[in-house]
């Protein structure tokens, strides 16, 4: 599919990303240094959020550039690219009509992700005609090559899905239509329980699956 829209400068995607990462962590859809954003430049290349920063407290100088393979073309400092990097470049791999990825934890869309039930009542007609159904991507440890494999089939003929126990991940032609189906998607969820669909029975995770989260923390270097 061709790529029409008209891509921003970098200065342009810059001031937009710390934009919309205020507004997530104001919205609640992130806790601490959780979700990361990133969107498609002018160059064609991508302008991604660092790691280990909230994204209601980012500066332009710690935003980093990369390809499409996610080799770095810019960056200043010692901050490092999203570790959930490999997540968004699959999005572009696999809709390269999409200019712009947001991934978050906004609180009832990720209940529902933990009960691994997508959004799929359809009550409220702005989710419907702005989303459709929300489905749930399978389970993998965040982080991974193998969690951007499970969004592969969801990304085609949707706007969002859900990551099993994890959080949301919304894509669009320009960054604030991603984020808009973000917030719709916290807002659909928020529906579904307001008219009687409860995110259970949640799935609590199993021992092999905590095993490997654990393992990822060691590679994060996260001690207590
Ligand atoms: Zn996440």
């Amino acid at each position: 599919m061709s790529n029409t829209v008209k891509l921003p400068t970098d200065s342009e995607a810059k001031a937009l990303i710390l934009d919309i990462g205020r507004r997530m962590y104001d919205k609640n859809f992130c806790a601490a240094n959780d979700g990361n954003i990133s969107c498609r430049a002018e160059d064609g290349n991508f302008w991604v959020t660092p790691s280990g920063v909230s994204k209601g407290f980012m500066k332009e100088e710690m935003l980093v550039k990369v390809d499409a393979s996610g080799n770095i073309i810019e960056k200043n400092g010692d901050y490092k690219i999203s570790s959930e990097i490999k997540l968004h470049l699959k999005v572009y791999e696999e809709r390269p009509d999409m200019n712009a990825v947001v991934h978050a934890h906004p609180p009832v869309s990720t209940a529902f992700a933990c009960a691994r039930k997508p959004l799929n009542k359809p009550v409220v007609t702005e989710a419907v005609l702005i989303l459709g159904e929300v489905p749930v991507a399978p389970f993998a440890v965040p982080g991974t090559p193998e969690l951007a494999e499970t969004i592969v089939p969801h990304v085609h003929g949707h706007a969002a899905c859900l990551l099993a126990n994890h959080g949301a991940l919304t894509w669009g032609t320009d960054l604030i239509q991603a984020y808009y189906r973000l917030e719709t998607t916290e807002y659909y969820a928020n529906m579904m329980v307001l008219t009687g669909e409860m995110p259970v029975p949640v799935h609590v995770l199993n021992d092999e699956e905590l095993a490997a989260v654990e393992e990822r923390r060691k590679g994060y270097g996260i001690t207590f």
